[in-house]
């Protein structure tokens, strides 16, 4: 098959000429066809399978092809995304693709001044990438009109609601037309997904390239026990021993990142780390030197896990397992792009194993454990079976409580705002709990 055959026209297969594109990818095949006939369309597919080309392809040969010229503070086409990075990303590739077109595109997102943002839609734009919290600011401030929008892309739409953005796209959702056309696109499809799609899509197509909730095959995945404390020793004596060139780590919370990547630093490894804390330009500075391979290890916290093109990164490590499963699928996403392979290694401490079960029952699969010489851990990670789920010990005869001791703390209420606490989201929207399954500490 090749992107002639599904249509596209001649300035289009210029563009993807340049880029090498050769064959489409599965998700193209099936949603370029689809969307130049006018379909709404819901798409299961992960990142790393070509699903921007598939939505952006269709989308600027429709703008280039019908529709009246774009008027002043308004868009013809909006593609709604999670992050700023992501929106930096998408709006790349649109721009690449549109390269000989007589199309305009813009990026918008927050944590930057909004004025450069309020000039650029003056004249008006036909394809817009936005943050959902930007692009209602910009609405509110009567940069932007919907009136000639005809088409609304929902990209990673399952991290837009983890994320806290329902209420958003709410908004969003009741000042657009009514008569467009929608094409939604999630890694993974909750209920939650499946209630927005009833709600914002007209008669979809379903496709689903991938099947639901499990990780892309072209990754090797396994899972090195060890204690809490020792993580950053074996994560040290891993990247030497495994000679890493290239590293993409996901530590849990802003503090982790930060401590992380000082430790490496101290040891002269080449490093960076990004998260919620750091002013846009940083991270997307220490991003851009890791496309270039000018950083060798880049930490992030999960802000970082979705949507991000990396060429040909071989290894992601997560140094501590995600809070939310799909989160996992989103992290290992980052290698085994575009068909080539890549691995994912996960450092996992006992008070994981919850985590860890819950990843096993989303992928479907018992994730291979392994132990490292000398890191063997002291406390031992609780078996799961096959299903995921944690194997249970015969329990002990209870002792009789005492009034103060023998009680457990089962968890407790973070302010997302705590550096300590899981980065959960491009901005505070909720309470995360966090829950203390570790070993009980032995009473003096
Ligand atoms: P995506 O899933 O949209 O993030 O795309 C993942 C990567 O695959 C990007 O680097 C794209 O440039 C690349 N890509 C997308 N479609 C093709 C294709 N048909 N042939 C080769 N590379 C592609």
């Amino acid at each position: 098959m090749t992107f002639a055959s599904l249509g596209l026209i001649e300035p289009l297969l210029r563009s993807l000429e340049t880029l090498g594109y050769q064959t489409p990818t599965p998700v193209q095949a099936q949603a370029i066809p689809a969307v130049l006939a006018g379909r709404d369309l819901m798409a299961a597919a992960q990142t790393g399978t070509g699903k921007t080309a598939g939505f952006a392809l269709p989308l600027l040969q429709l703008l280039a092809m019908e529709g009246p010229k774009v008027a002043s503070n308004s868009v013809r086409a909006l593609i709604l995304v999670p992050t700023r990075e992501l929106a930096e990303q998408v709006h790349e590739a649109v721009r690449q693709y549109a390269e000989n077109l007589p199309l305009s595109t813009y990026a918008v997102y927050g944590g930057v001044s909004i004025n450069p943002q309020m000039m650029k839609l003056r004249k008006g734009v036909d394809v817009l990438v936005a943050t959902p919290g930007r692009l209602l600011d910009l609405y509110r401030q009567k940069a932007l009109k919907f009136n000639q929008l005809q088409t609304l892309i929902l990209d990673e739409a399952d991290r837009m609601l983890d994320l806290g953005f329902s209420e958003e796209l709410g908004n969003i959702y009741r000042v657009l037309p009514k008569q467009r056309q929608t094409l939604l696109f999630s890694a993974t499809f909750s209920d939650a997904i499946r209630l927005l799609a009833g709600q914002m899509l007209n008669d979809p197509l379903s496709i689903e390239v991938s099947p639901r909730n499990v990780a892309a095959n072209t990754v090797k995945q396994w899972v090195v026990t060890v204690d809490k404390k020792r993580k950053p020793e074996l994560f040290i004596h891993l990247l030497r021993k495994g000679k890493w060139k290239q590293v993409l780590v996901f530590a849990k919370t802003r503090n982790g990142v930060d401590a992380l990547v000082e430790k490496l630093q101290g040891l002269g490894i080449n490093a960076d780390g990004i998260h919620g804390d750091k002013p846009q330009a940083t991270r997307q500075r220490a991003l851009d030197r890791f496309k270039a391979s000018e950083v060798q290890i880049l930490v992030a916290t999960d802000v970082a896990a979705r949507g991000l093109d990396i060429e040909d990164l071989p290894l992601v490590v997560n140094f501590d397992l995600p809070i939310v499963a799909e989160d996992y699928i989103h992290r290992i996403g980052r290698t085994g792009r575009a068909g080539n392979t890549g691995q994912a290694i996960s450092l996992v401490c006992a008070d994981e194993v919850n985590l860890l079960s819950a990843i096993e029952t989303l992928t479907r699969q018992a994730l291979p454990r392994q132990m490292e010489h000398d890191f063997e851990p002291e406390h031992r990670v609780p078996d799961t079976d096959a299903s995921g789920q944690v194997v249970k010990k015969p329990k002990k005869p209870k002792k009789p409580k005492t009034s103060s001791g023998g009680k457990r703390n089962l968890g407790k209420w973070v302010e997302s705002g705590d550096a300590s606490a899981p980065e959960p989201s491009i901005k505070p929207v909720r309470k995360v709990p966090v829950f203390n399954t570790g070993p009980r500490k032995k009473k003096p």
